[in-house]
């Protein structure tokens, strides 16, 4: 079902007044985690101004270690509801267990499945039932086949509206986070008609390569971005050195709205 052989027209996602496959890159920006409110929505303004698309924010945080910040859980997605109303965006959370179903589809439009879940089976099935968008990030080390067979448990099941997100995957290099395939975004547009958007921030690890990298991404054919931003990434509770700053974001979108003006 995501194969291109089976459908030739590239599908397209709609989330509001966003349409995820259709031309123009969408940009998904926000904290890695919701962590305050007053600051959420604050930023959540700042950036609906700059002309981002969909607010992101992790209620539910898969942590690699115990002892760090797990996210606000179910206050994090109020938040994060607030945070989206308030400024006009529609919001995008991961879910990390079926249990918290019925509650992310109450405060998100988009029902994000992290990498560390991407071969959670019994989830992918719950998420393939409901009614609403899925965004399924690459696995951690998944080959494309994986992660399109990932994809296609959640098509199985009845739910069209699947979105990819590369993320990057784990290599030798250790000065990076993670290597962002770029490989991997041209060979999926190929592969499938499913829309695919890039996460640089997870891609690299690092603030100032994430956007050269998103700019690759497009280049490459990406539908979209994901881009983690923090008002003060030194003092962010997850991921603070991938996060960019507001100001760095801004001057990225008018680039990028610039750019399509003259397509
Ligand atoms: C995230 O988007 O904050 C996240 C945890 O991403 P990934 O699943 O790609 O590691
Ligand atoms: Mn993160």
């Amino acid at each position: 079902l995501v194969s291109r052989e089976n459908k030739r027209e590239n599908t397209v996602v709609r989330v509001g007044d966003c349409r995820i496959g259709a031309g123009a890159p969408a940009v998904i920006a926000g904290p890695c985690a919701v962590e305050d409110e007053e600051m959420l929505v604050k930023l959540a303004c700042r950036l609906k101004r700059m002309g981002v698309h969909i607010l992101r924010g992790g209620a539910y945080k898969p942590r690699t270690s115990p002892y760090s910040f797990q996210g606000l859980g179910k206050d994090g997605l109020r938040i994060l509801a607030d945070a989206g109303r308030v400024a006009g965006l529609p919001v995008i959370t991961e879910l990390t267990d079926v249990r918290h179903l019925p509650e992310v589809c109450r405060y998100a439009d988009i029902i994000q499945i992290g990498s560390r879940n991407m071969q959670n089976f019994e989830l992918l099935k719950e998420v393939g039932r409901v009614n609403f968008p899925v965004l399924l990030k690459r696995g951690l080390s998944a080959t494309l086949e994986e992660w399109l067979l990932a994809a296609e448990y959640i098509l199985a099941e009845g739910n069209r509206e699947v979105i990819l997100c590369e993320r990057g995957i784990r290599g030798f290099e250790t000065y990076t986070r993670n290597t962002f395939d770029i490989n991997a975004v041209a060979a999926v547009k190929y592969l499938s008609h499913l829309p695919l958007v890039a996460d640089p921030s997870h891609g690299t690890g690092r603030r100032e390569l994430v956007l050269p990298v998103a700019r690759a991404a497009l280049a490459a054919g990406a539908d979209g971005l994901m881009l983690e931003v923090h008002p003060n990434p030194e003092n962010a509770l997850s991921d603070g050195p991938q996060s960019l700053r507001p100001e760095e974001l801004a001057v990225f979108m008018q680039d990028l709205q610039g750019a399509a003006c003259r397509c």
